[in-house]
């Protein structure tokens, strides 16, 4: 159960023009807590005529809101920094309830989270225009950046908080209004950010949350003109078809799509360092993360030392409700992510790979899943070629540098992909040939708020952090100052 201090933050209602809102048809949906399988509650199912509303109302709230100073914008925002602070053992505690991470990785998260918000408010008084040198006399052609518009932002439900954070922040530092749509599974996280962003003293409209069918939403968002930019963290082929959709109205996008990380071990990687690295990028929110290491390539010389070690790691995890100390794997995030996790080891089985840890479900029942080790990987098998999103680490071997780029590139996204080596010329080439946005050499922990975080190919496009993730909030516009004279 929640120990909240303040219990108002788990809120069932949503944030629309500056209200808390039921749907107009009274409708809701339940949401469900995966360590128990109960209902934690029910949140409104919106209709398009609500989230109209919140467009309406963000669009005439932008009018002031990206007249506001830089510096006045940015005070907003770390008022609401510091009362996220002030409260992250309770959104700590909401979102273990609803997502079922153990409870020191969602405090993980929310940090990182809330480390964007102070990052974008300081970066937004440096989004600088130019004065371009004149081509011919008496003119002075300049450059500036002005906020897109009105912003919606739909998040999965893995990271429910720091999604939400990591698009916000640069919306509302750049001058857009911004509207959530969180995941169905984990809305709670979202709504209790809005109930802090309220009592910041955000204006009316500046922040919304919206929450209901991704159809009813989703299309409503997509053809709605008053909105200029949607940022979308989730699957590849809900991006593709929001982007479809979107495109009627010519809307800007960023998209923070699918993965299928290869982690490279090469036979001179310091092995403490490689197991390290690939326990942290494996095991977080147990598998189920976007930059999840997906296929280990690993070098002939050293394959045999480094399954020993790792599958050390699946056999002493514990697997558990994320409330219970010393937790360290807690549950998928339904029936249906458990059933694919099934479907994709018996492939893989079925096909020559041999289970070395795990390799079904957890004994406790519910939706935990035994971490699982495969070794004898091949191309052939699903576990190679699709996103696995589950704590199940494949592993195949390869012999020279080329087949580890050839197989590593291998796909058709291009999110992250680590590579371990302790030769400096082996970092450099590899980390250059690899068609990833995002590439950890020696290191796995990849998200801040000072780089520029994205994917290539179909794992997206945009950035989230660093002073790209502000101007992808941007557009840069042209003014010729004519009549000047000389
Ligand atoms: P998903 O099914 O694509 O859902 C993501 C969000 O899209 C949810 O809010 C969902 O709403 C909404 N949605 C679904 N159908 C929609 C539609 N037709 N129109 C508008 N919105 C729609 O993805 P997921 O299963 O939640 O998340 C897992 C995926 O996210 C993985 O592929 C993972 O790699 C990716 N991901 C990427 C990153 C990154 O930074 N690149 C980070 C985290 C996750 P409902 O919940 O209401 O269906």
């Amino acid at each position: 159960m929640l120990q909240l201090k303040r219990p108002e933050l788990f809120c069932s209602q949503c944030f629309v023009a500056g209200e808390w809102i039921e749907a107009a048809d009274k409708s809701t949906f339940a949401v469900i807590n995966p360590s128990t399988g109960q209902e934690i509650g029910h949140v409104p199912s919106l209709g398009a005529a609500e989230v109209q509303k919140a467009i309406d109302s963000a669009h005439e709230a932008w009018a002031e809101w990206k007249n506001l100073l830089p510096s006045q914008r940015a005070s907003f925002l770390m008022k609401w920094y510091h009362l996220i602070e002030e409260n992250k053992n309770d959104l700590a505690q909401i979102l273990t309830y609803e997502q079922g991470k153990p409870v020191a990785e969602s405090l993980g998260e929310i940090a990182l989270g809330t480390s964007y918000i102070p990052w974008f408010a300081e970066e937004c008084r440096r989004t600088y225009g130019r004065i371009i040198p004149a081509p011919r006399k008496g003119v002075r052609p300049t450059t500036q950046y002005h906020p897109v518009g009105v912003v919606c932002a739909i998040t999965p439900w893995n990271f429910p908080s720091s999604l939400v954070a990591r698009k916000a922040a640069p919306a509302l530092a750049a001058g857009c209004p911004i509207i959530i749509k969180p995941a169905s599974a984990t809305p709670y996280s979202a709504i209790a950010l809005a109930k802090l962003a309220e009592e910041a003293g955000i204006p009316k409209g500046v922040f919304s949350v919206v929450t209901g069918k991704a159809s009813v939403i989703g299309h409503e968002i997509a053809v709605n003109p008053k909105v200029r930019k949607i940022t979308f963290t989730g699957s590849t082929e809900i991006g593709k078809k929001i982007m479809a959709e979107g495109a009627v109205t010519m809307k800007r996008f960023s998209l923070e799509l699918g993965g299928n990380a290869p982690f490279i071990v090469f036979d001179d990687a310091d092995l403490d360092i490689a197991v390290n690295c690939a326990f942290g990028s494996k095991f977080r929110n147990a598998g189920q993360t976007c930059i999840s290491s997906n296929r280990f390539l690993v070098q002939k010389g050293i394959v045999e030392k480094f399954v020993e070690r790792y599958a050390e790691k699946f056999r002493t995890a514990v697997v558990g409700d994320g409330f219970e100390p010393n937790v360290i794997v807690g549950p998928m995030i339904d029936e249906t992510a458990l059933k694919n996790t099934e479907s994709l080891i018996k492939d893989a089985v079925e096909k020559g790979a041999k289970i070395v840890v795990g390799g079904k479900r957890h004994a406790r029942g519910g939706l935990f899943f035994e971490p699982t080790l495969l070794t004898n990987v091949t191309k052939e098998m699903r576990v190679y070629k699709e996103e696995i999103f589950a704590l199940v680490a494949p592993i195949m071997t390869f012999e020279t540098e080329e087949e580890a780029i050839k197989l590593a590139n291998d796909t058709s996204v291009g999110l992250a992909a680590y590579l371990m080596t302790t030769n400096l010329g082996r970092a450099w080439r590899v980390s250059e040939a690899l068609e990833y946005g995002l590439v950890g050499v020696n290191d796995a922990a990849l998200a801040m708020a000072e780089v520029p975080f994205g994917g290539v190919k179909e794992s997206g496009m945009g950035k989230e952090g660093a002073i790209e993730g502000l101007l992808d909030y941007m557009e840069l516009r042209y003014t010729l100052m004519g009549g000047i004279g000389a």
